[in-house]
Parts: structure tokens; C-alpha cells; sequence
């Protein structure tokens, strides 16, 4: 009797086994931590290292000042869109890369426009050594046009064109969506993902701000979208949408979208969103600052983007904190956000904390929470 049973213990135990090791060999997925459903808590930021193989990293930049600085790895394949927002600003992006640069080499340097919150830390000063003379550039990418005639534009194009001089390659957003002579509108980085130069109207037009002629581009993987804008504002994405929509079928569903110009008014109008229906939004900007307007409604992430993103989505990120502008008070808000792809699964982790800004106290006390996110709120 107490064979049997033995036996019977045995063959269950086989048929566990075998079951068992027939999902391992059918490539069964375990449960993943990728993806967050809303309301879902994030991942600590004490996360074991990122092992997956592209990363979006959106850059503190070391100062009180708003800025961009994107940084891209894939591989071997290293992408740095802006250096802003000061000359300081590469130090503090300098260290960041150099945790994940193998090869000391920038495949690709994106330069969005020619304001100084974004191509400030490209040059080197006397204090500081600027990112083109601190690591060989491959290819730059930059904007046709600029009205700017600052000291800080003249500085960069400096650089950029000493960086041409040492072997570096440039070409305009232009002559990149054009396949003008080598420039190319896509650049293959490998198993398929791709860094594509998408056309802006700006980028052969005068009458924009100079935020609207900001290089727009997005990274493709395994057909899902990553978009940044830059600085582009109202007109510039009207143009954009109303363009794709013509001539290429459409912008497409944005898993990813860089919060055009720092979360501003002026910027993820109701088409842009409309048309790309945002998943994931990154704001790089210092929450709360009073640099460019002190207005409750507009400092960044302003009202307005608030309510313009939240049907979509409520997983809105941001860089930095400064609550006090006037006394250069400034720390982390999420800090440096990682979004990690790996797959069709993605992963925000942030260096501070992965709060959602609707999750933070920043927005409780400064924001009116829409609708939309309300309704979130209700399905936790
Ligand atoms: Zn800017």
C-alpha cells in the first residue's frame, strides 16, 4: 500500500516535471517587472543595472537651468541629442556617459536648435571641456536654420566645425531627410532599430520662432516609436502632423515622447497629442522654476501640457526640482530617467525616484489634477 503511493507521489511528480520543462523549452515568458499598469507602484530606483539593449537616459545637467540633454545607447552605438543647458552642463553629462561609453565614441551628436539650453555644453571654456573635445564624434546632425547670433551659438558652431575638422561628419536635418550625397534620412543602428531624421517645415521655412526650427527625429525598434521635438512649438507640430499625414500616413503612436520644449505652453498641443497618442512622456526641465516666467500656471511642467497629455497618459516623468529659482536651490525631481526598451517591455527607472508627477507633491500643491487622471486614480 505504501509502495503505491510512493509510486503515485513519483508520477505526479514526473508529470510536474515534464510539464515544468516543456514551458522552459517553449520559451514560456516568467512574469515580467517591465511595464507598469497604472496605479501600479514604480520600480525603487535601487533596480539591479540596466542589462537590456537600448537605453533612453534623460540627463540632469548640473545647474538650476532648464535644459536637454538625451543621451542613447544601443550596443555599441552611442547618441548624444543636445548639451545644454550651461558650459557646466558637460560635466555633469560627461559623467553620466562615461558610466556607459565603451569605445570613448559618439556615433551620433543631434544639436536641436540653437538656444543655449541646448548646445552650451558642445563647446569648451576655459573651466570646462566640452563634449566635441572630449570624445571622437562620428556623425553631426544639426538645424538648417537659426536667427541666433549669440556668443554661445558662435561657440558651437566653432566646436562643431573643429569637430568636422578632426574627422567628424556634419550634415543638416534637411540634407538628412533629403538622402542628400551621404546624409541619410535613416540611419540603421543595427537588428533593424533605426534613428530616423524627420522633416520639419521649419527647416527650410524663416517664419518660425527658433524653437520651431528644432531637429525632430525619432529611434524605431521592432515598429514602436520614440519621438523627440526638441524645443518645437504650436506651429512647428501642426506643420509636423499635417505633414506626416500627407506623406507618410501618419506620425504614429509615440511609445515615447520627449514633453516638447521643457513641458512649456507653448508646446504638446492638442494635434501633436492627438496624432501620436503619447504612452510614456519625459519632461527635462527643472520643475517649478521661475527662470523664464514665475506664472504659477506656465513655469514647467505647465497646466496646460498637464491637461493636454493626461488623456493619453498619466506616466509623465521629469529631470529636476528647483523650488527657489532667485536662491539657485536646485536637486532632483525623478533625476536621470532611464527608459529602458527590451523587447516589446518598457521600463522607466529614475536615479531619485520613479514617482509619476501626478504621485508627487510638487503637483498636489501646484496643479490642478485633470479629469483624465482622476479617472486613473480611481481604477488603483
Ligand atoms: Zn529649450
Amino acid at each position: 500500500m505504501l509502495f503505491m503511493k510512493k509510486r503515485r507521489f513519483s508520477a505526479a511528480l514526473l508529470i510536474i516535471l515534464i510539464f515544468l520543462s516543456g514551458l522552459i523549452s517553449a520559451g514560456c515568458k516568467l512574469p515580467s517587472t517591465y511595464g507598469t499598469k497604472h496605479g501600479q507602484k514604480n520600480i525603487p530606483p535601487d533596480d539591479p543595472p540596466i542589462t537590456t539593449d537600448l537605453n533612453i537616459h534623460f540627463l540632469e545637467l548640473g545647474n538650476r537651468y532648464t535644459g536637454d540633454s538625451i543621451y542613447i545607447n544601443y550596443g555599441e552605438i552611442d547618441i548624444l541629442i543636445d548639451a545644454g543647458s550651461r558650459t557646466s552642463s558637460a560635466a555633469a553629462i560627461k559623467a553620466y556617459i562615461d558610466e556607459h561609453i565603451k569605445d570613448n565614441k559618439l556615433e551620433f551628436v543631434i544639436a536641436t536648435h540653437g538656444h543655449q539650453d541646448h548646445i552650451a555644453g558642445f563647446y569648451s571654456v576655459n573651466t570646462y571641456t566640452g563634449i566635441f573635445d572630449s570624445y571622437e564624434i562620428g556623425t553631426i546632425i544639426d538645424f538648417p536654420r537659426t536667427n541666433s547670433t549669440t556668443v554661445t551659438y558662435n561657440n558651437y558652431k566653432t566646436a562643431r566645425d573643429i569637430a568636422v575638422a578632426s574627422g567628424a561628419v556634419h550634415y543638416t536635418a534637411l540634407q538628412c531627410y533629403r538622402n542628400e550625397g551621404d546624409a541619410q534620412r535613416i540611419y540603421d543602428l543595427g537588428d533593424g532599430v533605426q534613428l530616423e531624421i524627420l522633416y520639419n517645415y521649419y527647416y527650410e521655412n524663416n517664419t518660425g520662432s527658433e524653437n520651431d526650427y528644432s531637429v525632430c527625429i525619432r529611434i524605431i525598434k521592432d515598429g514602436n516609436y520614440f519621438l523627440f521635438t526638441g524645443d518645437l512649438e504650436k506651429n512647428g507640430e501642426d506643420r509636423l502632423v499635417d505633414y506626416y499625414a500627407e506623406h507618410h500616413g501618419g506620425l504614429g503612436h509615440a511609445v515615447l515622447y520627449k514633453a516638447g520644449h521643457h513641458g512649456s505652453v507653448t508646446s504638446s498641443n492638442e494635434k501633436l497629442m492627438a496624432a501620436i497618442t503619447p504612452e510614456y512622456v519625459v519632461v527635462t526641465a527643472c520643475v517649478g522654476t521661475a527662470e523664464y516666467n514665475a506664472s504659477p500656471a506656465v513655469v514647467f511642467p505647465s497646466q496646460a501640457f498637464v491637461n493636454r497629455v493626461a488623456p493619453y497618459t498619466d506616466k509623465v516623468y521629469a529631470t529636476s526640482f528647483v523650488p527657489d529659482y532667485a536662491n539657485n536651490v536646485f536637486t532632483s525631481f525623478n533625476g536621470n530617467i532611464t527608459f529602458s526598451v527590451q523587447d516589446d517591455n518598457f521600463k522607466i527607472l529614475c536615479s531619485n525616484n520613479n514617482l509619476k508627477l501626478k504621485e508627487t507633491q510638487w503637483f498636489i500643491n501646484n496643479r490642478v489634477i485633470p479629469n483624465a487622471w482622476k479617472s486613473y486614480l480611481r481604477r488603483k
